[in-house]
């Protein structure tokens, strides 16, 4: 426990990881808000959130708006970091590398690839579309006689230390005042159709203000505590790592026409698919079994697929690979933010895989939220409550 529980807050966030402290920085950041925020996080070590097993990854290719312009936001949060997060003079380091995404496509998939570099351009985003001949160009160890494109980030794309940014948040959100209680949120209390206060398992009462699911894979139950249930399963995902005889210099984060993706990562890549559907289990925090990693998708699928993209892969050694869960909005891969019909309960859930990149974005506007009542930067209405109801999915056609 850190600190003394205290028994109120203007603010409770339950999770402490990206989305929590990002929404807890911004918070105490504005100077509007004089409030007390209490982030209450079951497991300080983190080991089972998403923030800190993901592939720590932004992109600026995506095909809706809103998820480009988070990405943009984004992007440019985590070059000026050390203006956000130095705390007694100590900078964090993320070690952002601007390597870049290269998306692949056959002729199937080429028009949709120019829909979106034309969207993604239009926003501000420095994507470029590459013919084969420019493919080979620009990355020679690529096989490109089955593509009929390729569409690049030239800045604003690439991976930096997802660790590190979640302890950034984290470190200057207790610098200005949030207090972190080390607890799991199993029961919320009401008055009228707000939530008073929510329990802790080992009883504790903290009345709050207003409440923020930043709950990753626990965020449906959490949201079904409150009686807004949302359509988000955590899924198992898995990162592999491997090495290559052969250097290759530059290489991006590349997004095969598979679904595969590999980037590179210190002296080797890491990699991943999305399993096929009917193959694709759901995450249990307290079920060691579902977390486990299921090899035969390296050895059957994503290995033969990037041997075939990358020759030189054909000669590689497996490393080590973990899973982690993907908190999936099952209704359109978006992630679900903002206000619902309980008055005081707000959701930041469902990222689907995309969601460290969005924690400086979506941070800063659930805190405008609370403060304010309103978005005042960027608008994040398209991502809202509403479009459930309303049956209107927001669909991302660029889903890793
Ligand atoms: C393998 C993998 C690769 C990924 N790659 C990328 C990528 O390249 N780029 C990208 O942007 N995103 C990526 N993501 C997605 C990204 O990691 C997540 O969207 C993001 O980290 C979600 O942050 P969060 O804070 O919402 O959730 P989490 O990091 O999961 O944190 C939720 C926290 O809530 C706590 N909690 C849950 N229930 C309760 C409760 N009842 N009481 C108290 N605490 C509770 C948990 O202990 C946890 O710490 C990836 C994810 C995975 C798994």
């Amino acid at each position: 426990m850190i600190g003394t529980v205290p028994n109120s807050a203007d603010v409770v966030i339950v999770g402490g990881a990206a989305m929590g402290s990002s929404t807890a920085y911004h918070l105490l950041s504005d100077p509007a808000f004089t409030g007390r925020v209490v982030v209450i996080e079951k497991d300080p070590t983190y080991r089972l959130s998403a923030s800190a097993l993901s592939a720590a990854s932004i992109r600026q290719q995506f095909s809706t708006r809103v998820n480009i312009a988070i990405s943009l936001y984004g992007i440019s949060f985590l070059r000026n970091i050390r203006d956000h997060f130095t705390v007694d003079g100590e900078a964090p380091d993320i070690s952002l590398q601007e390597g870049g995404y290269l998306y692949c496509a056959t002729s199937a998939g080429a028009t949709i690839l120019e829909e979106n570099q034309k969207l993604q351009a239009e926003a501000g985003a420095d994507i470029v579309l590459l013919d084969p001949a420019g493919l080979k160009e620009c990355f020679p160890w690529l096989r490109v006689d089955d593509l009929a494109a390729g569409s690049f980030g030239r800045s604003g794309e690439g991976w930096f230390d997802g660790w590190g940014l979640l302890q950034a948040f984290r470190r200057k959100a207790r610098a200005l005042g949030a207090q972190y209680v080390t607890g799991e949120v199993v029961h919320l209390e009401r008055d009228g159709s707000r939530i008073s206060a929510v329990r802790l398992a080992d009883g504790t009462r903290i009345a709050c203000g207003a409440l923020v699911n930043c709950a990753g894979s626990g965020g449906a139950h959490l949201a079904d505590l409150a009686g807004v249930p949302i359509p988000v399963a955590p899924k198992r995902r898995y990162v592999f790592t491997f090495t290559c005889r052969e250097r290759i210099a530059n290489f991006p984060m590349l997004i095969d026409v598979s679904g595969v993706y590999v980037r590179s990562e210190g002296e080797g890549f890491i990699c991943g698919v999305s399993p096929a559907t009917e193959a694709d289990p759901d995450w249990h925090d307290d079920d060691p079994a579902s977390q486990e990693v299921d090899h035969s998708l390296f050895e059957e699928i994503i290995w033969p697929a990037l041997a075939h993209r990358i020759p030189a892969f054909e000669a590689i050694r497996p490393g080590r690979a973990w899973a982690g869960p993907y908190d999936m909005c099952l209704f359109d891969h978006n992630a679900i933010v903002g206000p619902t019909a309980v008055p005081n309960f707000y959701l930041c859930n469902g990222f689907s895989g995309h969601g460290l990149q969005q924690s400086p974005a979506v941070g800063r506007g659930l805190a405008e939220l609370v403060v304010h009542g309103r978005y005042r930067t960027l608008d994040l209405t398209d991502l809202g409550y509403e479009r459930l109801l309303e049956n209107r999915p927001l669909l991302e056609r660029n889903v890793i």
